[in-house]
C-alpha cells in the first residue's frame, strides 16, 4: 500500500478545493477507516476500492 504523501506526489491523489483528498482517477473524496492496533490510518475511494496508508 502506497502511503498518500507518494501518492500525492505522483500525482494518484489530489486535494480539492476544500483541501480533501480525493482519489486521482475518480476524484472520489477519500473514506477514513481507523485500525485501532495500528499506528496508520487507511484512506480508501469509495469508487474504485484503492487504499492509501496515512502514518499518524
Ligand atoms: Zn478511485
Amino acid at each position: 500500500m502506497k502511503s498518500v504523501r507518494k501518492a500525492l506526489r505522483a500525482g494518484d491523489l489530489e486535494k480539492d478545493t476544500y483541501d480533501r483528498l480525493v482519489c486521482g482517477e475518480c476524484e472520489k473524496p477519500l473514506k477514513t477507516e481507523n485500525d485501532p492496533d495500528e499506528i496508520k490510518t487507511v484512506r480508501i475511494c469509495p469508487n474504485c476500492g484503492s487504499e492509501w496508508k496515512e502514518i499518524r
